[in-house]
């Protein structure tokens, strides 16, 4: 039997935490169900050395502000992040249920049926906010490595790396922020695809934030694509980075064409022999649980005209990417997104 809810959210980490929010201002009834069994979405699995890349004031869901990380207006800790989206859950009385990883996402008559390992609810609208980070990217490159290979998500610190010879792949946030981590333990060769491209020292989560918000009402206007953040760089210059970066310690390489049993092999024959290699090569969105909605993909994103599904208009789409909303995967963008969603979903249920 399944229980019949007006909404179902899925995913509690920031995404899904904002569209609670919003549906209950709007009136509608919802549950949450998140896979994991404690608050905190992917910030719970972040680096030790892992920063924000704005301060607290300007990293905020909606409704309740970021208490500031330090007097100072450092910027917060993934576990000041995880403390904040679960006090974000509490005060709110967000009706999370937890562990409830859902497997599929199906039509159901005029509802949709979404099926959990912690029971089935049968839903008029269904938020899916899954995030990303469930999914990591590894390009596939030719040859084996005999070393010990890991991705972005399965990295925790330089402690485990001292004293060893690290290949760290990938020139955006990650790729910059872990190579520099462990330019203080190990020996670091940082390999980028291009030349890394630095975000002027300014930039933050709030100018990321206005830089997108600004694009995509360009692009409503039938403006020209300025490309928006991806068009400034891409690595924002946080504290760490800035010091290994004036401390001459992120000299990026080209990358390289295959590996074989020692190391990286560069297309002219250059080759270097190391411990382990670091992916920090991006994510993909985490959408199988909605694969028997068979819904048309682009990019591997599924076509949405804002956050609705173009295909499946009882489906909204929240976090992920710019493709939900300006800024729609950080803290500050997903709030205005996550209204939207919501009264979208209010108006149709006429609460
Ligand atoms: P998540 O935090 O991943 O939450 C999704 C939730 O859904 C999780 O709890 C997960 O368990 C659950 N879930 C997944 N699949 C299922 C399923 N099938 N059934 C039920 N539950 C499921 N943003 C900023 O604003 N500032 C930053 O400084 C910043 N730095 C970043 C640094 C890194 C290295 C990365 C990777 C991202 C960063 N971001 C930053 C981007 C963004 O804020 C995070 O990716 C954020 O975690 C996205 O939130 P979310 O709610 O969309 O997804």
């Amino acid at each position: 039997m399944a229980e019949h809810s007006p909404a179902v959210v899925i995913g509690a980490g920031q995404a899904g935490l904002a569209a609670g929010f919003h549906l209950r201002r709007a009136g509608v009834d919802f549950v949450i169900l998140d896979a994991q069994t404690e608050p905190g979405g992917a910030w719970t699995r972040g680096w030790d050395s892992l920063r924000l890349f704005s301060p607290a004031r300007h990293s905020s869901l909606p409704g309740r502000p970021m208490p500031p990380f330090r007097a100072d207006g450092g910027y917060p800790t993934a576990g000041h992040v995880v403390d904040y989206l679960a006090d974000y859950e509490k005060r709110y009385d967000l009706p999370v249920i937890r562990p409830a990883r859902v497997h599929e996402v199906r039509p159901d008559g005029d509802r949709l049926r979404v099926v959990s390992d912690a029971g089935e609810w049968s839903a008029r609208f269904v938020v899916s906010a899954t995030g990303t980070w469930w999914r990591p990217f590894v390009p596939a490159i030719p040859g084996a490595f005999g070393g010990r290979q890991l991705h972005t998500a399965g990295y925790r610190g330089q402690a485990e790396f001292a004293g060893t010879r690290v290949v760290v792949v990938g020139g955006g946030n990650s790729g910059a922020q872990i190579a520099a981590d462990l330019t203080a333990a190990a020996d670091v060769l940082w390999v980028t695809r291009r030349p890394p491209r630095y975000l002027p020292d300014h930039i933050d989560g709030r100018a990321l934030f206005d830089v997108a918000t600004r694009r995509k009402q360009a692009l409503d206007e039938g403006e020209a694509d300025d490309a928006g953040v991806a068009g400034l760089g891409d690595i924002v210059a946080v504290p760490a980075v800035r010091q290994a970066r004036g401390h001459g310690l992120l000299t990026a390489r080209p990358m390289f064409a295959r590996l074989d049993q020692a190391g990286p092999v560069w297309a002219d024959g250059t080759q270097e022999a190391v411990d382990a290699i670091i992916w920090c090569t991006g994510f993909r969105p985490a959408l199988s649980h909605l694969t028997p909605l068979r819904l048309r993909t682009e990019n591997g994103h599924i076509a949405t005209v804002g956050t609705r599904a173009v295909d499946e208009p009882r489906l909204h789409l929240l976090g992920y990417g710019d493709w939900t909303g300006p800024a729609s995967a950080t803290l500050i963008g997903v709030g205005p997104t996550a209204r939207a969603a919501a009264r979208e979903i209010a108006d149709a249920l006429g609460a």
